[in-house]
């Protein structure tokens, strides 16, 4: 159940209501917009008689939301939440681009491709530190000596850097090098990382689990809201299907549906929503024209010789050519692509 406030309620208004629901033994979770305050009821409110709040005073409407996924759904929370990461706008106006290697490989790797990168428009690197290999004789991920690195090459090139937390253990560490946590596909539901992630103020980009429905990648995204870590950005990174052509089928309905029923921004991932290199680029193209928010793209210098992921990594002067071609796919929805106008 959501509370919504008159535009002209006071504050001693709000903290009634707040009060009155806590005297019903429910949490509540305020959330303060420009022009109004809407409380939402945590927990299962059904008991709950409307009636019992829609008279008092600075009290516009009670509503029943039917979404178990309260905080993240749309009706809680109407306007699209834009998250600002060190003055990089995700869910703003703009179109946003994440790229870089599968992999953290070494320092000059980054450094060689960071500027590349950035040149073209990217606003955001990613690279991996601690990776999910589906085989314990793959190359693991440089841990913490890579997160150092990933750190000192954002800095020197004013990049906003994006890496996966594997599991709590490191979550502290992980916290101290990167500005945006990336929980992976096969962490979709791992509870427990969720809800310290959601302890944590830093924004977390959710990937879709392999199998995931929209409704059960929501509630994950309600788990790290109801922990009071407001700022998750969505990933659509390709499911689990019967086809096998593609590494994943990469779901770009899932873009303008997840844009429908939550507020929360959506990024796209073509690189795992495809596994092929030449499948990432009309992927990129697409769902950009579907409405996301951002993409996120493998890229590598010599992709042969990456230590994960080559075949789907784009080399950097297809990177700087689809970074031309995205600019005017957002441009005629009329967005424009992040790093090229900043
Ligand atoms: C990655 O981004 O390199 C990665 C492992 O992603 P996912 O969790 O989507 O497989
Ligand atoms: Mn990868």
């Amino acid at each position: 159940m959501i509370i919504v406030m008159n535009q002209t309620a006071t504050k001693a208004e709000i903290d009634h209501v707040i009060e009155k629901i806590r005297q019903h033994n429910f949490d509540v979770h305020p959330d303060v917009g420009s022009n109004r305050t809407v409380l939402g009821i945590i927990g299962d409110a059904r008991a709950l008689d409307p009636r019992d709040f829609e008279l008092l005073p600075g009290v516009s409407e009670v509503l029943r939301v039917t979404e178990p996924y309260k905080l993240a759904s749309r009706s809680f929370h109407p306007n699209n939440t834009v998250i600002d990461v060190k003055s990089v706008q995700i869910g703003g106006d703009s179109v946003i681009v994440m790229a870089g290697p599968c992999a953290i490989e070494s320092e000059e790797q980054l450094n060689e491709l960071a500027p590349v990168l950035k040149n073209a428009g990217a606003q955001i690197l990613r690279a991996g530190a601690f990776k999910p290999r589906s085989s314990p004789y793959s190359f693991q991920g440089m841990g913490e000596k890579g997160l150092r690195w990933l750190k000192a090459t954002c800095e020197k090139y004013d990049l906003v850097s994006v890496s996966e937390v594997m599991s709590t253990d490191t979550l502290e560490l992980m916290t101290k090098y990167v500005d945006i946590l990336q929980i992976g596909t096969r962490n979709m539901q791992n509870f427990p990382l969720l809800k310290a992630v959601g302890a944590t103020k830093k924004p977390v980009l959710l990937k879709r689990g392999l199998s995931a429905t929209y409704e059960e990648w929501l509630m994950a995204a309600e788990y790290i809201l109801s922990c009071g870590n407001p700022n998750v950005i969505f990933c659509e990174r390709g499911i689990r299907t019967f086809e096998t052509y593609t590494r994943n089928t990469m779901d770009i309905a899932a873009i303008p549906v997840i844009k429908h029923l939550s507020h929360l921004p959506i990024i796209a991932d073509p690189s795992h929503g495809t596994g092929r290199r030449d499948k990432v680029i009309p992927m990129a193209r697409a769902a950009v024209a579907a409405g996301a928010d951002g993409l996120m793209i493998e890229v590598h210098a010599e992709p042969d010789k990456a230590l994960s992921d080559g075949a789907q990594s784009l080399y950097p002067d297809q990177f700087e050519h689809l970074m031309k071609e995205l600019n005017m796919i957002a441009q005629a929805i009329g967005r424009p692509l992040g790093g090229m106008t900043r």
